[in-house]
């Protein structure tokens, strides 16, 4: 049956940034007709466990959910999960799913985060020991396969690779052998001290690691996953977690022919996209960023929330110019940082350590700090808000105190 009558606002999208933004509309309009569409069967969940704490026994499954049904019931946010949006149409206002059901909307928020990225792979049984983490379904389906496994094989960089290794390392009879391209995980963030320092306790938890390894093809040999690298001899494995970052979710953007830009939909400060109906949030929003005024698109959680919660503001016609700066957090084993702005580690200026096993990192060009990573520093992210704001220089000491205090 197909929904005549048009919703007031409709949500494509079930993750952190959908759940941020029917909130707010809530708040500025407590009456409007609000639809969450959900590709999962899963109500809003957070994603950040399922590298981590899930494995480690600090979350449980029961504490994943963002809100219960009971609460989105009570709020007026009606939802309909576990059906893919798979058509778009501007002109008309409507939406069509995989299960042929269309919906008119008002008001258009896309929200569609993203997907693991894939490797190709055409042998059925390579398919099955190859694993993406997203979802929680991908989270399932890995921690079942690696209970009959000895020897797993993780490749990826970035930081969900560092955090799954990290995880599986932990997990009893598990040898976990860990592939990546640059000189330690995280090396395009790290300054050469906090490299040292992840890779020794990779090394204390007995992981193997193979720096500078490039993976260029996954094959299927003598029952085991073999991954072969640039310039460095093969690796074989039980099971191999492909974990070599995401892509959005764009194709109903593309269908209704709106502004796309850096992978993701091109929207103003307001959060609204090329179509005056439609707006975008989360992973799959490419928006100006509120420091340097350049198109911006992040892939963390708490850029989710903030730009979902804006977004749901403007919706419900509260509109007002993005201004949160976001905060990229991450855990590997007992290792917890918070980074702000652009922190790459070709520009670090300074590597401050208040004390062992703490450190303040500054980038950036000339004294201009562009960006700080707080390795298990504390409560200090909005500190470095407001100096990356204000362009704080290295050079003043009232704000370096504050951070390394
Ligand atoms: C394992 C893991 C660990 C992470 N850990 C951290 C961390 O420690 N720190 C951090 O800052 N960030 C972390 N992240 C990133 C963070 O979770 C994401 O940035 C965040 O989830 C993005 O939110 P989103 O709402 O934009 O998209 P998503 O969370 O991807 O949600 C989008 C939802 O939309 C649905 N959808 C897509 N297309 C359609 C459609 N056509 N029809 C219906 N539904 C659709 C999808 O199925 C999905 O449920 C992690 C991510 C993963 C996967």
């Amino acid at each position: 049956m197909n929904d005549i009558s048009p919703w007031d606002y409709v949500i494509v999208g079930a993750g952190p940034a959908a759940a941020a933004a029917a909130m707010a509309i809530r708040e500025s309009d407590d009456g409007g007709r609000l639809l969450m569409l959900g590709a999962e069967t899963e109500l809003p969940y957070q994603r950040p466990p399922l590298s981590k704490g899930l494995w480690t026994n600090k979350v449980a499954l029961d504490d994943l959910p963002l809100r219960s049904a009971a609460d989105w019931e009570h709020l007026g946010v009606q939802t309909r999960l576990g059906d893919v949006v798979v058509k778009l149409d501007a002109a008309a206002k409507t939406l069509t799913s995989a299960a042929g059901k269309i919906y008119r909307y008002e008001r258009l928020l896309l929200a569609t985060g993203g997907r693991a990225r894939q490797p190709e792979l055409t042998n059925t049984e390579l398919r099955e020991r190859v694993h993406v983490l997203r979802s929680l379904s991908d989270y399932r389906r890995l921690r079942t396969a690696a209970q009959s496994v000895s020897r797993l094989l993780v490749v990826g960089g970035g930081f969900l690779g560092a955090e799954i290794a990290a995880a599986l390392s932990q997990q009893e009879g598990l040898k976990v052998h860990y592939a990546f391209a640059g000189d330690a995980p995280l090396a395009h963030i790290f300054p050469p001290v906090l490299q040292k320092a992840v890779l020794s306790r990779y090394h204390q938890a007995r992981v193997l690691l193979y720096p500078r390894h490039r993976l260029e093809t996954l094959s299927w040999k003598e029952g085991h996953v073999r991954a072969d690298f640039r310039e460095h001899a093969p690796i074989a494995g039980d099971l191999l977690v492909y974990a070599l970052g995401m892509e959005g979710q764009l194709e109903l953007a593309q269908q209704a022919g709106l502004a796309l830009d850096k992978g993701g939909i091109a929207v103003n400060a307001e959060l609204r996209s090329s179509d005056a109906h439609i707006w975008a949030a989360g992973d799959v929003a490419t928006y100006p960023d509120p420091v340097w005024q350049t198109p911006c698109r992040l892939e963390h959680w708490d850029n989710a929330e903030a730009t979902g919660k804006a977004a749901g503001r403007a919706m419900a016609g509260r509109e007002e110019p993005f201004r949160h700066q976001s905060l990229f957090f991450s855990d590997i084993f007992d290792l917890g940082f918070e980074a702000v702005g652009r922190c790459d580690s070709r520009r670090v200026l300074r590597v401050a350590s208040p004390e062992e096993g703490k450190a303040v990192i500054y980038y950036g060009s000339d004294d201009r700090v562009e960006g700080v990573l707080l390795w298990n520093v504390w409560e200090k992210a909005d500190a470095v808000r407001a100096g990356i704001a204000a362009r704080r220089s290295l050079k003043d000491p009232y704000w370096t105190e504050t951070l390394e205090r």
